[in-house]
């Protein structure tokens, strides 16, 4: 299978190269050349595999050409090591649990599958991979986590010192080995300018094997779909779900969107935006309009022009009212997010974390419209991420902590401080050969 540029369908490369370079030179974003069909093999006996196995088909589907099949199953196998509970909060309202990986957080699920498909895709390479990633918090640590003692692979982190919360601080720059992290002395945006500098340097070019693993690599996307289709087995036979997907840059919808067009029978996606609501603006018929990007409770949703749309709009070849037909967007204010909580928590027992929320207010007005309905909140991160909001509202030491988060707090901090200057990051890189 090949992949092509959703810019320009003529720009056709491998799996390796769309793995290992992430972005084609025209700005687009890779899309297989062809949406693979799960056969009648794969739906008759569906309900009855293991995770593992269900992901492997799915893997094999898009990636089985182009590598030897026991290698895809090995990784998926080491990728996939921890469960999604689906959760009936309360009568036809699901919540499936995506947060029970080694960083709390859904991008668990994308950067263990990314960091072991770019290993073995660059095995045969002999020389080191430098992974360099910008973080504005939970990304950089579920790719530190997923690449660390990863074989062949040394992992950059760039973050903006002071700008991060002490726990993702904590899961940025206490794993050693393979991962360094640097703290800038600027804003996340100059991280992201410092990454991409470093790519584009003609004298790094030959002397360190760079790539990046921002959250548009087309291998982050593929095993995100594997939950979906795991969550609609645990309904009753002959169920079709409506997926509630807290969305920012767009990733895990359309990965629902991929599940759908494989075989799986969706009733309704339905887009939950925080304020930063283009998609859903654009799916109520207005012109599509980036913006920049405003504060929220729920930040990592915080998305002012969402990448994965270019990928949407491609799934639909550009037909809104095709896009309209499958997927509907509700924003969610800040306000109505904390009131999500507390009545979660007051009338169900059950906590959500800020994104989880967004996703449950949104299927709330969901089942107002359509009472039979049967919704899937996608709950994307662990509540104990956020203290800061979830102590506010539900009073503070309500949520327990995990073992693999508080133990962090007795880890050391290991970060090298680094200047927001190219030439010096350049420098820097150049003395790692
Ligand atoms: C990244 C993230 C999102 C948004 O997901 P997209 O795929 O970017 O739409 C939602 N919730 C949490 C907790 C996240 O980390």
């Amino acid at each position: 299978m090949n992949f092509v540029s959703t810019n320009n369908a003529a720009h056709r490369v491998s799996l390796k190269q769309a793995v290992l370079s992430s972005l084609p030179p025209d700005n687009g974003l890779y899309m297989p050349e062809r949406i693979p069909l799960l056969g009648a093999d794969f739906w008759d006996e569906w309900r009855d595999l293991t995770f593992q196995e269900l992901g492997c088909r799915v893997a094999l589907a898009f990636f089985g050409e182009d590598m030897p099949a026991a290698a895809l199953r090995t990784i998926v196998n080491e990728a996939l090591t921890f469960d999604a509970p689906l959760v009936e909060v309360a009568a036809r309202r699901y919540v499936l649990e995506l947060f029970h990986g080694p960083t709390l957080a859904f991008k668990d699920f994308g950067a263990r599958f990314m960091a072991r498909l770019m290993s073995w895709l660059a095995r045969d390479d002999g020389k080191l991979l430098t992974v360099l990633v910008a973080t504005s918090g939970d990304t950089g640590g579920a790719v530190a986590h997923a690449f660390h003692g990863v074989a062949g692979i040394r992992v950059v982190i760039l973050y903006p010192r002071g700008k991060v919360s002490g726990l993702q601080e904590k899961q940025l720059t206490t794993l050693g080995g393979n991962i360094t992290a640097l703290e800038v002395d600027g804003t996340f945006d100059d991280c992201q300018r410092l990454v991409k500098a470093a790519l584009l340097d003609p004298g790094l070019a030959g002397r360190l094997e760079l790539t990046s693993a921002n959250s548009i690599n087309i291998s982050r996307l593929v095993p995100q779909i594997f939950y979906y289709i795991h969550s609609a087995r645990f309904l009753p036979v002959g169920t079709a779900p409506v997926f509630v997907v807290p969305s920012g840059n767009l990733g895990n919808l359309t990965a629902g969107l991929l599940a759908q067009r494989l075989g799986l029978k969706v009733d309704h996606f339905v887009a939950a935006n925080n304020r930063n609501d283009v998609l859903t603006r654009f799916l109520a018929g207005h012109p599509y309009q980036p913006r920049p990007s405003q504060a929220t409770l729920s930040n990592a949703m915080d998305v002012g022009a969402p990448s994965n749309f270019a990928r949407m709009l491609a799934l639909f070849n550009h037909d809104r009212a095709a896009m309209c037909a499958r997927v509907s967007g509700c924003a969610v204010s800040d306000e109505a997010t904390r009131a999500a909580i507390l009545a979660v928590a007051a009338s169900h027992h059950y906590q959500l974390d800020p994104h989880g929320a967004v996703g449950w207010c949104a299927a709330t007005q969901w089942h107002a419209a359509h009472p039979q309905a049967a919704t899937i909140v996608l709950e994307t991160a662990h509540p104990a991420k956020f203290p800061e909001v979830l102590d506010g509202v539900l009073g503070p030491g309500q949520v327990a902590i995990p073992e693999r988060l508080a133990c962090l707090a007795d880890k050391d901090k290991c970060a090298i401080p680094m200047a927001a200057d190219t030439a010096a990051f350049i420098a820097w890189l150049r003395q790692l050969d």
